[in-house]
């Protein structure tokens, strides 16, 4: 009886949040495009303050939007429906553009891409990109404000594996296997201070597993982490 109660109000709690993160998303994204559009006439008058400001923003406004669509997906996820929407395109530019999104929110921090072939695929790019983010903004976020961050791809039989390395606070071996679950969050010295509702790496492996892939850690308390995911070819 206890458990069927339990259970009712996650399901309620889950679709709150749904609801909630769509309902909020869309203010958002109408105020993205005004602080875009701002911006631009900003620069047109060449005036450095408002254009200060507003990149300053425009940042604030991109992580509050990585994060309700992590909030939109962790409901999805809950509810045990992930859809993949899947089309044809290419890796490389994904991972360019991701790459210049976070150095832009972290601008800190310096990501280096190692040359890599030209990789087609066929996933949904959206949640491939949710991945890329939550992994790349994890590296940033739990390492020194300027140590470097690497990310490389390389295609095997069928198929790719991308890494993303830090120079972090690595995670303890005893860590490693609750990672991937809901809202674990390691606690340590290191973190303690770190925002975050634990759902980005559950995410990960949610999406990556519904592609067919896989995805791990290797990690070692401090000198860093290489998140590795791979994703089917075909
Ligand atoms: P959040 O960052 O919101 O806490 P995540 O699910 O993305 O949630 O990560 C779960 C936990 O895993 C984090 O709280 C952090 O302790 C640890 N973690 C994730 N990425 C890294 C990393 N690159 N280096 C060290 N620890 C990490």
């Amino acid at each position: 009886m206890d458990i069927t109660e339990q259970k009712q109000n996650d399901i309620r709690r889950s679709k709150f949040i749904g609801v909630v993160s769509h309902e909020l998303k869309t203010p958002l994204t109408a105020l993205k495009a005004y602080v875009q559009m701002l911006s631009n006439w900003a620069k047109k008058q060449k005036d450095n303050f408002t254009i200060g400001a507003l990149t300053k923003v425009d940042k604030q406004v991109r992580k509050m939007l990585n994060m309700i669509n992590s909030l939109l997906n962790l409901s999805g996820a809950e509810a045990g429906k992930i859809h993949l929407n899947k089309t044809e395109f290419i890796l490389n530019e994904l991972i360019d553009e991701v790459v210049e999104e976070t150095l832009f929110i972290t601008s800190t921090h310096s990501i280096a891409m190692a040359p890599c072939n030209l990789i087609h695929i066929n996933a949904d790019r959206d949640k491939i990109e949710q991945v890329l983010v939550n992994l790349l903004s994890n590296a940033a976020k739990y390492s020194d404000k300027s140590a470097p961050i690497e990310v490389a791809c390389a295609t095997h039989d069928e198929t790719v594996e991308v890494n993303i390395t830090d120079h972090g606070f690595g995670i303890a071996r005893e860590e490693i296997d609750k990672l991937f679950l809901p809202h674990y969050r390691v606690e340590s010295k290191e973190t303690e201070k770190i925002s975050g509702f634990g759902i980005g790496l559950y995410l990960c492996s949610e999406i990556i597993q519904k592609h067919g892939g896989k995805i791990w850690v290797e990690s070692e308390p401090g000198k860093g982490s290489t998140f590795k995911f791979t994703l089917p070819l075909n």
